[in-house]
């Protein structure tokens, strides 16, 4: 028996692309090994979308490396985006590494194994035109009830801050057909909740033509599936249309959750990020969604310390999540990216200031998030049970409508039972900063 032990890195875009090669893997004899020590074939799915997320692929591998030196018989295989960003330069940076596979040759990587010769090799595709499709292998590494649903691959939005699209292409949308085709095959293995994910949602269809939309795949998969739950992540701000919010509002199937990142709200600093908004567009589209979905929870994200960055700016950040009052906030201290076009920005911030205004964020968030979520308090709410808690075994773990899976905070069940994948009534009774507490409802 054929052994691996993968390390999958990154955005949940990146661990699809771990589940297409599992499941490759898989057809090729392959079984998966928790301990790396066990494993013959050593396989790590880098990100390289951040400086820190570059380090930690290196401290990733040169940690498996190890495990090479005690059994040379192990194969290093190396994949995803930091060998699309990086590709030859990490041959000499990283000898221990057999093979590097770049996004678009993931999908051979048996092929690539079973042809692997001694010298360390690098195959790679630039640029990256691959799209995953219903027939390529998938071995789910999530929980069989709950999935991602990846349905396009790269951008054409041109942040400039980031370097996605140099990475992975253009924007491309998967069919509905085939999207059906794999929601189908996930909901016949018991699916409670499909989360669907793109670099910015909004846009799919773009490239497909005119009649092609999120609002419909969304119909699609309503009408042609019977899953649950669907939830929604990173749409860009501007492109949410009253279309989506309308079919949301009369589609409970849909949770009231939305993940749109704003990056700032300054029009100064949007302007220097290429964001195609400012702040008068950010408020409309808040009281926009608030009105056809009171209920929803809003989750985004916030860049701060980018180059240009004055105090006011800042503080005008700070006002508006006080005024938003939104429920989940991720915020990152603005870093520069070799390659990109804001790396080469003038009136960069000063690391400690970087910190300061990452802290205060943080502090103003942790309060709003608290308050918004003792609006539960008292209320019954539909709650996806993941399995016994990890805190201790006397409870059990689960996820509001408005909690996403790996991202949020979750729900500590103390009273009654339930199985992984069941969706449950729940009778809220405590509000953390973070988390919840209730009980089954019998
Ligand atoms: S929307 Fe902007 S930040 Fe997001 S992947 Fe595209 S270019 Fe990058």
């Amino acid at each position: 028996m054929k052994t691996l032990h993968l390390v999958s890195l990154g955005c949940a875009k990146n661990l699809v692309d771990s589940e297409m090669m599992l499941g490759s893997l898989e057809q090729g004899g392959y079984t998966v090994v928790e301990n790396p020590a066990d494993a013959d074939l050593l396989l790590v799915n880098t990100c390289g979308f951040l400086q820190s997320a570059v380090e930690e692929a290196v401290d990733e591998i040169l940690a498996l490396a190890e495990y090479k030196q005690q059994d040379h018989s192990k194969k290093l295989i190396v994949t995803g985006c930091m060998v699309q960003r990086y590709g030859n330069e990490l041959q000499a940076e990283l000898p221990e590494v057999d093979l590097f596979i770049g996004i678009d040759d993931e999908i051979r990587i048996l092929e690539l194994i079973n042809g692997l010769k001694n010298d360390s090799s690098l195959v790679l595709t630039r640029p990256s035109r691959f799209l995953l499709s219903y027939d390529s292998p998938r071995r789910l590494s999530t929980p069989r009830f709950r999935s991602y649903l990846k349905i396009t691959e790269g951008c054409d939005n041109c942040c400039t801050y980031c370097m996605i699209p140099s990475i992975r292409g253009d924007l491309r949308s998967r069919t509905v057909e085939d999207l059906l085709a794999e929601a189908q095959s996930l909901a016949n293995a018991g699916l409670s909740e499909l989360t669907l994910i793109a670099q910015d949602l909004t846009a799919y269809g773009d490239d497909l033509g005119s009649h092609i939309n999120l609002p419909g795949l969304l119909l699609s998969l309503l009408q042609k599936t019977d899953i649950p739950w669907l939830r929604l992540l990173y749409l860009y701000p501007v492109s949410i249309s009253k279309e989506l919010l309308q079919l949301m509002a009369d589609q409970p199937r849909i949770v009231p959750y939305l993940d749109i990142p704003f990056q700032h709200v300054s029009d100064a600093v949007l302007k220097r990020m290429n964001r195609r908004y400012g702040r008068d567009d950010l408020d409309s589209m808040v009281n926009q969604i608030r009105h056809y979905l009171p209920d929803c929870a809003l989750r985004t994200t916030m860049l701060v310390g980018f180059p240009g960055e004055t105090e006011q700016d800042f503080e005008e950040l700070l006002t508006c999540l006080e005024h938003w009052q939104l429920d989940h906030v991720g915020v990152f201290p603005y870093e520069d990216e070799e390659g990109s076009i804001a790396a080469g920005l003038s009136r960069k911030i000063s690391a400690e200031e970087k910190q300061i205004r990452y802290q205060r964020v943080m502090e103003l968030q942790a309060g709003i998030s608290r308050k918004k979520l003792e609006q539960y308090v008292g209320r019954v709410e539909s709650v996806l049970v993941e399995g016994v808690s990890r805190e201790t075994d006397l409870l059990l773990e689960g996820r509001t409508r408005f909690q996403a899976p790996d991202i949020d905070g979750c729900v500590y069940i103390n009273e009654g039972t339930a199985n992984p994948g069941d969706i449950v009534q729940v009778h809220i009774t405590e509000a953390h900063i973070y988390d919840l507490v209730g009980s089954i409802q019998e």
